[in-house]
């Protein structure tokens, strides 16, 4: 139980621990390596257990820093969040010269096109911003490979369902996702069923 024993990357492993964490939270200890592998994973978890950090570390480790598009996108229900995420993903993806960048409601279209078009690796933003921005082909999902809902309970609730179906559809077939939810209400559950291929489910 330790992040050395996970295989990551140098660079992120150092972007770990300049961070400031020693050891894996219960979360991280069973959720960074099967993301890691590839496989799409629920992980059932309140805010405040490391669930920012598991998928960042599993984002950040499959990565190909060397192409500089969009392979990850992660949505969130607020601005406040989605500026979160890219912070702790910046600061773990820093030794590996990862480009992250927040595209959220309120803030400049331009400025965000003008960011993507300089080149990104992962997007971090809210349903409607990012739904634009595809629309618009700002944001280019062809080399999108992996794809994160956080706090997906709390997006339904604020009735992003259609948006996040919208992208969804936008999205190269084979995404692979994860999905991090407190609860798992029905809403949340058809989302599971119809856009996971055999999810492995963490409950902590
Ligand atoms: P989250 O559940 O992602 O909102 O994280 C909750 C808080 O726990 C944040 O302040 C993180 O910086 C902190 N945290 C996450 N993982 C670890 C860890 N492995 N060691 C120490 N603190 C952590």
């Amino acid at each position: 139980d330790s992040f050395d024993a996970m295989e990551l990357q140098p660079d992120l492993l150092r972007g770990i621990y300049a961070y400031g964490f020693e050891k894996p939270s219960a979360i991280q200890q069973r959720g960074i390596i099967p993301f890691c592998k590839g496989l799409d994973v629920i992980q059932q978890a309140q805010s405040g257990t490391g669930k920012t950090a598991t998928f960042c570390s599993g984002v950040l480790q499959q990565l190909d820093i060397s192409l500089v598009q969009c392979q990850a996108l992660v949505l969130a229900p607020t601005r406040e969040l989605a500026q979160q995420i890219e912070k702790v993903m910046r600061a773990l993806g820093d030794y590996l010269g990862v480009k992250a960048q927040a595209c959220v409601g309120g803030t400049s279209v331009r400025e965000d096109q003008r960011v993507l078009q300089s080149g990104v690796h992962v997007v971090v933003g809210t349903p409607g911003r990012v739904f634009d921005l595809l629309r618009r082909q700002s944001l280019r999902a062809d080399a999108i490979k992996m794809f994160v809902l956080d706090e997906a309970d709390e997006m339904l609730s604020r009735g992003f369902k259609d948006q996040i179906y919208d992208i969804f559809q936008l999205l190269p077939s084979k995404v692979q996702v994860g999905v991090f939810s407190a609860t798992m209400p029905p809403e949340a559950l058809e989302i599971t069923r119809k856009f996971m291929n055999k999810p492995v489910r963490i409950l902590v």
